[in-house]
């Protein structure tokens, strides 16, 4: 990956692209939402599709020489098909917002109103936060988890629902390390005539490999990203029964963009190729494990997890009894100059600000990815521990980072 070409007609763009090439290759990326793509997903990504207009669906598009764009864009939906067992599915989100987007404009009206999971408990901006066009254009009220076990409050959920009849419910978490029980919700969804959500961002490869329960089938709406666990080049994907199809495609397209993104298209149609083969299985079902090795081995170290623990490829750290002077952000700015890239995160019951938040949330897929196998990534949690015991301590820092140049070295990335 020199990016000769590049290189050749702008060199302050070849070198930022190879330096973070070399940053991905040489540290550790343990922020839960990212992965490494194949390079088989990443040529299909730069390809000269990204040159083609193809408005419209395959078979119905409003250019001419789209037959190659067609292809593939039905390669990517019948994979999909396959993967999820969706009756429907549309591949052009250019994002997993984008995908929430579509569902929203296609079933709401403005001044409907959502029920979503609390962004400082795990939600998502696209759920109804203030900043975001969902907080602007619907009524939005927040549902939590129990502070105290971590989990998804699901009978304060139904009384929740009972009280606020909304329009739709949300679920699925940028921040929940367990399992979530899709039947429980869609069963408080149908109690008050609300449509129900299912956005499985994080846990669409973990759905797709079968590592965790599919809302498909029971949720009116799944969403997914497909540049995070599943590995598939950034963007984003909606599924639905056979009723909502024509609504959902037409709030994608024209309703919320413009020409779909062909190149990421192919990307997801490599990606959701490789997602079939039973290899993608045992990755995920490694990425779960890991992520449980991770968990151990930060409890043994006096670490207190939400939850207590993990059913999915992430953990989620609250500092504050085990580090009361150290905050989310301290614990992040320490673990990056250690060459440990992760993110801090609220935690329930937060009472820090969320910009300096009480948590850091910590992901296994893009170490998985590149090999690392439970042995590696206990090592990866007692290096953790040891920054985040002495967050300003420079030998430890320079210890780990020699540590973590050898994990690195000893399963490479994009040789
Ligand atoms: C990551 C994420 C999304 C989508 O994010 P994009 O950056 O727009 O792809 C949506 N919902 C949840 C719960 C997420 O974690």
């Amino acid at each position: 990956m020199d990016h000769e070409v590049t290189r050749s007609v702008d060199e302050a763009v070849a070198e930022a692209l190879e330096g973070e090439a070399d940053r991905q290759r040489s540290t550790l990326q343990m922020i839960a939402s990212e992965n490494h793509v194949s390079e088989a997903v990443l040529d299909a990504q730069g390809s000269v599709l990204t040159n083609k207009y193809a408005e419209g669906y395959p078979g119905a598009r409003y250019y001419g020489g789209c037959e190659y764009a067609d292809e593939v864009e039905r390669l990517a939906i019948e994979r999909a098909s396959e993967l999820f067992g969706a009756d429907h599915v549309n591949v052009q989100p250019h994002s997993g917002t984008q995908a929430n987007q579509a569902v929203y404009f296609s079933m709401l009206e403005p001044g409907d109103k959502i029920l979503s999971l609390d962004l400082n408990h795990g939600g998502h901006l696209s759920h109804g936060h203030p900043a975001n066009f969902t907080g602007q254009l619907y009524e939005v009220e927040q549902y939590e988890v129990n502070p105290e076990t971590g989990l998804l409050d699901y009978d304060g959920l139904a009384d929740h629902a009972a009280e606020f009849e909304p329009d739709i419910i949300v679920s699925g978490y940028s921040a929940y390390p367990r399992e979530v029980e899709w039947t429980t919700i869609q069963s408080v969804a149908d109690e008050v005539g609300a449509l129900h959500l299912a956005d499985i961002a994080h846990i669409t490869g973990l759905v797709a490999a079968g590592v965790h329960a599919s809302p498909v089938g029971i949720a009116d709406f799944v969403t997914g990203s497909t540049h995070k666990t599943i590995r598939a080049g950034r963007g984003g994907i909606v599924m639905c029964r056979e009723e909502y199809a024509d609504d959902i495609d037409a709030a994608v397209f024209p309703g919320g963009q413009g020409g779909p993104l062909m190149h990421n298209i192919a990307g997801k149609a490599v990606g959701f190729k490789e997602a079939l083969q039973p290899e993608f299985e045992a990755y995920a079902e490694r990425t779960v494990e890991n992520a449980n090795v991770l968990g151990e081995t930060l409890a043994e170290h006096g670490f207190s997890l939400v939850s207590g623990g993990t059913d999915n490829h992430l953990v989620l750290v609250d500092l504050r009894e085990s580090h009361p002077e150290t905050s989310g952000g301290d614990a992040e700015d320490a673990l990056e100059a250690a060459d440990i890239v992760l993110n801090a995160n609220t935690v329930p019951g937060e009472t820090r600000s969320p910009f300096d938040p009480s948590g850091i949330r910590v992901g296994t897929p893009a170490l998985t990815t590149r090999g690392f196998d439970a042995d590696d990534t206990r090592r990866v949690g007692e290096l953790i521990a040891r920054v985040i015991d002495a967050p300003s301590d420079e030998a430890v820092r320079s210890d780990v980072r020699d540590e973590v140049a050898a994990l690195c070295e000893a399963n490479p990335l994009y040789e």
